[in-house]
């Protein structure tokens, strides 16, 4: 057994020459073993936690064009569009219908591209219209690079933002936009984006603030193991300094339709395999020991792959994400295979008990559906 993989076994604290050596391991099944082994110290209980959300994308207009990024149109394309309060209304409607009305029963993953027409005043009147209508409906919103532009778009500071954000009705930050947080990637694949130090700012000022956040990774592209281990530094050592990551998810690189996936000579030219996406959340799940949770994307790994997960490191399936638009943008989608049902079989076929939560891991009534 290899320093790196005794430790694992061990339950200590992997060093990034640790996590360098389980990425090398060819023994997958020993790794999904010592991560399944963590997660179980983390959460000793047999369950698998879910919750009822759906996205809204507000606007696909960004004028940040990222080459990784089939969702975006540019300011003025004929396909840009903002959505009005009537038709997100409408989409809310559905998602209580199904997650019902017990407060913060419903998470609302409300994201969107850079769109030059929206500053913070626009955000500020459509969280509190949202919080007066639909008091059951935790908001969940806004990536660090949204944010960053709101902010520097009103000329406030960022920490004014986010509480003007969070007075509003902001709940919790999602962790979108980390991509890989290694600079030298970012120039790479959306050189107009904010950097690593920018992100992590947002993160560390809404943890201060008491706002709880998730942290991402899309790994698959033009980043190396080191920078994926770098990463996965960058976000246990903010957590060291401000706790307030829930969760931890991690997806590959949707090429379809986007300006990189158009150039192999710019990425490694193939999608991920789950062979790939197994090892990655494993050794996050090793690695992150200050992040309790570690959800699938069973949007991008389909069904089969995120149960599978469950023994991999993985605790929660994630949401039931009623409305998937940037990932199917770029050519995946199984969200017509994966309903409400389906992701409680999906956990109790695997030997786990499902159990509702919310965004913030708390449990859930079934009832409330
Ligand atoms: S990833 Fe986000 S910031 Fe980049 S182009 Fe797409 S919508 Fe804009």
């Amino acid at each position: 057994m290899t320093d790196g993989l005794a430790r694992a076994a061990a339950g200590e604290r992997l060093s990034t020459d640790d996590a360098l050596a389980l990425f090398a391991c060819p023994d997958l099944a020993t790794l999904g073993m010592l991560a399944h082994a963590a997660r179980l110290r983390l959460h000793p209980e047999p369950v698998v936690t879910y919750n009822i959300g759906r996205n809204i994308n507000y606007t696909n207009v960004c004028w940040v064009r990222c080459d990784f990024c089939a969702f975006y149109r540019a300011p003025g394309h004929d396909e840009g569009y903002v959505l009005g309060r009537d038709e997100m209304f409408a989409k809310l409607d559905e998602l209580v219908a199904v997650g019902g009305r017990q407060a913060d029963s419903c998470e609302l993953l409300l994201q969107g591209g850079l769109n030059p027409k929206l500053g913070l005043d626009w955000f500020e009147e459509l969280f509190t219209a949202i919080r007066a209508r639909f008091p059951m409906v935790h908001l969940h919103a806004l990536s660090a690079t949204e944010i960053i532009y709101l902010a520097h778009r009103a000329r406030v500071p960022l920490a004014t933002a986010i509480e003007r954000l969070h007075a509003a009705g902001l709940a919790s930050i999602p962790g979108a936009g980390a991509e890989i947080l290694s600079d030298a990637v970012r120039d790479r694949i959306g050189f107009r984006k904010d950097r690593v130090a920018e992100w992590l700012e947002v993160h560390r000022v809404a943890h201060r603030l008491g706002l709880p956040t998730t942290a991402t990774m899309m790994f698959g592209h033009a980043e190396t193991v080191a920078q994926r281990v770098e990463h996965l530094e960058q976000v246990r050592r903010l957590q060291d300094e401000t706790p307030g990551f829930t969760a931890f998810i991690a997806w590959n690189f949707q090429p379809d339709h986007t300006a990189l996936g158009a150039d192999p000579s710019r990425w490694q030219g193939r999608r991920a395999t789950g062979f790939d996406y197994l090892r990655t959340i494993a050794v996050a799940r090793l690695f992150l020991d200050n992040v309790p949770h570690l959800q699938a994307s069973w949007v991008t790994q389909g069904p089969k792959i995120a149960q599978v997960s469950l023994f991999y490191g993985v605790d929660d399936l994630g949401s039931t994400m009623l409305e998937e638009n940037v990932v199917s943008a770029a050519g995946t989608t199984h969200t017509d295979e994966v309903d409400l049902g389906t992701m409680r079989r999906l956990i109790r076929s695997a030997g786990f008990t499902p159990i509702r939560r919310d965004t913030l891991y708390r449990p859930v009534a079934e009832t409330a559906a």
